[in-house]
C-alpha cells in the first residue's frame, strides 16, 4: 500500500534503537523517544506525506504548513547519516503535531539539529565536521546524551545564532505549529 520510500522512513522511526536518550526541551518545544513513533503513525495514517521533492542543497526537509517530509530518493536505512537527518526532520514533524502555534523557527531548528547530533552520537555515526551549525549542536547533544533535559539559555542562544546566520533559515524566523 505504501511506497518504498515511505516504508523506509516509517521503519526507521519505529524501530531504530538509537533514540533512547532523545528526551530534551527548549521551553515548550519538547521531544521524547515515543514521539517518533507518533510521527510514524501519522505517516502511516496519511496525515504526513513522505516525498523526495528536495529544494537545492537540502539533504532532507519538512514543510510545517503542508506536513510533507522530503528525503533523498537514495535514502539508505543502513546509513546512519541518512537516519540522523530523518530524525532531524521527524523532530520538526513532531513539533508540528503538538499544535502550539507560532514560535521561533530558530529554536525549532535548534531542536532538529540537537536531535540529529544526538542521534549521530548514540549511533557512533560519522560527523559533518566544519558545518557551522552542527559544530555548535554537537557539544549540546553530548550534554543531553549525559542526561541533561532542558537546554540552557546560553546554549540556545549560541545555537540559534548559528542557525539565524544561515540565509535559508534567516528568511524564516517564525514557524507555525498547526497540527497535521
Ligand atoms: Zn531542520
Amino acid at each position: 500500500m505504501t511506497d518504498p520510500l515511505t516504508s523506509q522512513v516509517v521503519n526507521i522511526l519505529r524501530h531504530d534503537k538509537f533514540i533512547a536518550r532523545h528526551n530534551f526541551a527548549i521551553g515548550a518545544l519538547r521531544i521524547w523517544p515515543r514521539a517518533y513513533h507518533d510521527v510514524a503513525d501519522a505517516i502511516t495514517a496519511g496525515k504526513i506525506r513522505v516525498g523526495s521533492n528536495l529544494s537545492a542543497g537540502n539533504a532532507a526537509q519538512y514543510d510545517m504548513t503542508f506536513a510533507v517530509m522530503d528525503v533523498s530518493e537514495d535514502l539508505n536505512v543502513l546509513d546512519e547519516r541518512h537516519r540522523a537527518v530523518v530524525f532531524h526532520e521527524a523532530t520538526h514533524a513532531h513539533l508540528d503535531m503538538l499544535a502550539f502555534g507560532e514560535h521561533s523557527g530558530y529554536e525549532n531548528e535548534a531542536m532538529g539539529y540537537i536531535a540529529e547530533a544526538l542521534y549521530t552520537l548514540a549511533a557512533k555515526g560519522r560527523d559533518v565536521p566544519s558545518h557551522p551549525i552542527r559544530v555548535v549542536a554537537k557539544p549540546i547533544a553530548a550534554k543531553v546524551y549525559a542526561g541533561m533535559y532542558a537546554i540552557p539559555q546560553a546554549d540556545v542562544a549560541a545555537l540559534t545564532a548559528a542557525i539565524s546566520a544561515v540565509p535559508a533559515y534567516n528568511r524564516m524566523p517564525r514557524y507555525t505549529s498547526n497540527g497535521l
